[in-house]
């Protein structure tokens, strides 16, 4: 709590007032036609879903691939994979596809968790994995951020001393930071040889190429002990078709395939992330609107003095110096859903980036609140 510089008193807080609002004029749908929410429902802020929708192949793979919905994906499974691997330059017995990342997380909970293991996952990170080890009967540990929002990795280590898994999140959710790719390639040299560490680069295409980040799948460090998701909730806009997957050395996703539900991927949600996966300009397109949406909502924020977390994602994380829960119900009276609250981070909201006129009526309903006191 202190590393985080959140003791704030409540009486040091501003005060503040809302203002009565019209009804939001825009929903969560803009035209009917993407967005993923429903006409007239909420505008979707927090849950970092791509707020434009899958591309245009992506959308024309999903229609074609209709009429074989009445087949098992035993085939699909399997191009599919192959797709990824030659994506990355493994071999296919190195691929393991999920139900979403989620499924690939418990089934590390499954191979490598268990009674008498540890989880070693950062407070704040994204949680899930969390969950998979306390019903594997694991002990959770969590370590604190440090001061800047990042993992506090010599803290991790010292707690990884038995068996079990080291959870890094990276870009990290709900923070958007980076660990740099030197400090996780020490950080990972020193660990027993008995903790796995699972990558979770959901994020990875909004990270951008920099000194500071590369991806643990396109430049191998050659471990067993090393695992790494990728999703196609995020940049591919397919959060609702549920799929991801993982790349591992093949004894380690040998361990892990016992775990993995039969048939655990549908025919649409294959046929689709081979079209999305072969649209790179597509992707590339989704990343850089993500950056200029970022960059926007800097823009926006700082000019009413609030300075948002430094993010590599397709989210923001704004500290709000007020208790999260105040705000968060200001937006939802207003159709607008943000995520938090995010403990020890009270007074932090998260904002996943929607598209302009979803962000317009994020700040025009921000500025509804009156907040007085508020000097940065
Ligand atoms: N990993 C992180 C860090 C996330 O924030 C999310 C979604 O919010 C996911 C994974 C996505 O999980 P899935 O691939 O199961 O949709």
């Amino acid at each position: 709590m202190q590393v985080l510089g959140l003791g704030v008193a409540a009486s040091a807080l501003p005060r503040w007032s809302f203002a009565a609002s019209p009804p939001a004029s825009v929903s969560g749908n803009p035209g009917g036609a993407v967005g993923g929410a429903q006409p007239g429902g909420p505008i979707l802020l927090n849950s970092n879903e791509n707020a434009y929708g899958p591309s245009e192949k992506v959308v024309a793979a999903l229609q074609n691939a209709l009429p074989a919905a009445n087949r098992y994906a035993h085939e699909e499974y399997e191009k599919l994979a192959e797709q990824i691997a030659s994506l990355h330059q493994v071999r296919r017995d190195q691929v393991l596809l999920g139900c979403g990342s989620s499924e690939i997380f418990r089934m590390s909970a499954g191979a490598f968790l268990g009674a008498g293991k540890k989880l070693i996952i950062a407070a704040l990170a994204f949680d899930p994995i969390a969950h998979y080890a306390e019903s594997s009967g694991a002990e959770v540990v969590r370590v604190p951020l440090n001061r800047l929002y990042s993992y506090d990795l010599d803290a991790m280590r010292a707690r990884a001393n038995s068996p079990g898994v080291v959870y890094i999140c990276n870009p990290n959710n709900p923070t958007g930071t980076l660990t740099p790719r030197k400090e996780l390639e020490a950080f990972i040299s020193k660990l027993p040889t008995n903790v796995h560490v699972l990558v979770d680069e959901a994020y990875h295409h909004y990270a951008g190429v920099s000194a500071a980040y590369a991806s643990f799948i396109d430049r191998p460090l050659d471990d067993p002990r090393v695992i790494v998701t990728r999703t196609f909730s995020k940049i591919y806009g397919m959060a609702g078709m549920r799929l991801g997957y993982g790349i591992a050395a093949a004894q380690t996703i040998a361990q892990m395939k016992p775990y993995q539900l039969q048939l655990n991927v549908n025919t649409l949600a294959a046929r689709a992330a081979m079209a999305a996966l072969s649209d790179t300009d597509g992707v590339q397109a989704a990343a850089q609107r993500n950056a200029n949406d970022r960059q926007d909502f800097i823009n926006r924020a700082q000019t009413r003095n609030y300075n948002p977390i430094p993010s590599h994602t397709n989210f923001m994380m704004m500290n709000t110096d007020l208790p999260a829960e105040g705000i968060i119900e200001h937006f939802k009276k207003n159709n607008i859903l943000v995520g938090g609250p995010f403990p020890p981070m009270n007074t932090f909201i998260r904002i996943s980036l929607g598209t302009p006129p979803q962000m317009d009526e994020f700040w025009r309903v921000w500025d509804l609140m009156h907040i007085e006191g508020h000097h940065h």
